[in-house]
């Protein structure tokens, strides 16, 4: 999961982008609108934290150029303490929740897995596949009820997979969705990655499939 915050104090910036990468999201930080905005048109998002006192460019115009190039990313706007001017006007400009400073990071992370789950057609916090169970809520995935011992990458990658599951997922959107910016990582490491959840998962017949040319998919579990 790959997760914008735009926050132009450096301390509260730098407190979340560690405790989100502590959480094994791929974050990228940006300290001012223009620049959001910018990492914003180039860059398919999980999510958005967004500051709406911002340098620059600030927080409600750059929502309003998201929206307008009709990205549907889900949004959680900080707004200060008293200001409903703001909260109204971002929740109108299509923000998706809001949060006053100073807020509870556990809060916001429950939000942000929240929201996450709503915009992948109300995902469950639990999924089952086949004798799999995954725990989106604790990154944990079970075969009949034992936790199998996954890195942080494999996660990354089986949530990407299952959050879209049934549906063809490229090597460029997974390893969009799985680094932050900057972060070097091979287009072939893709390939390890699944090779290896195929190994740790194939007691709890679990498919992922490789379309030719195009990307992997997690086949859906059957309806019971
Ligand atoms: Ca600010």
């Amino acid at each position: 999961m790959r997760i914008l915050v735009v926050e132009d104090d450096p301390i509260l910036g730098d407190g979340l982008s560690r405790s989100l990468e502590n959480s094994s999201y791929a974050v990228d930080w940006a300290r001012d609108g223009t620049k959001a905005d910018q990492l914003l048109s180039q860059t398919d998002y999980d999510a958005i934290i967004l500051d709406l006192g911002l340098p620059k460019l600030d927080g409600l115009e750059v929502l309003r150029r998201l929206r307008q190039r009709n990205a549907r990313t889900p949004v959680i706007i900080l707004t200060a303490r008293d200001d409903v001017e703001d909260r109204v006007a971002g929740l109108d400009l299509g923000a998706d929740d809001y949060l006053a400073k100073p807020f509870n990071l556990t809060e916001l992370e429950a939000r942000l897995r929240a929201l996450i789950r709503r915009s992948h057609d109300g995902a469950k916090g639990m999924m089952e596949f086949g004798k799999l169970r995954y725990d989106m809520n604790g990154q944990r995935v079970y075969i009949a009820d034992e936790p199998v011992d996954l890195s942080a990458r494999e996660i990354g990658v089986f949530q990407i997979l299952a959050l879209r599951a049934g549906r063809v997922v490229s090597k460029e959107q997974l390893l969009d969705h799985l680094c932050s910016y900057g972060e070097e990582v091979f287009p072939n490491a893709v390939e390890v990655y699944v090779h290896r959840l195929r190994k740790k998962l194939e007691s709890g017949q679990v498919t992922i499939r490789t379309i030719r040319g195009l990307g992997y998919l997690l086949e859906k579990p059957h309806e019971r």
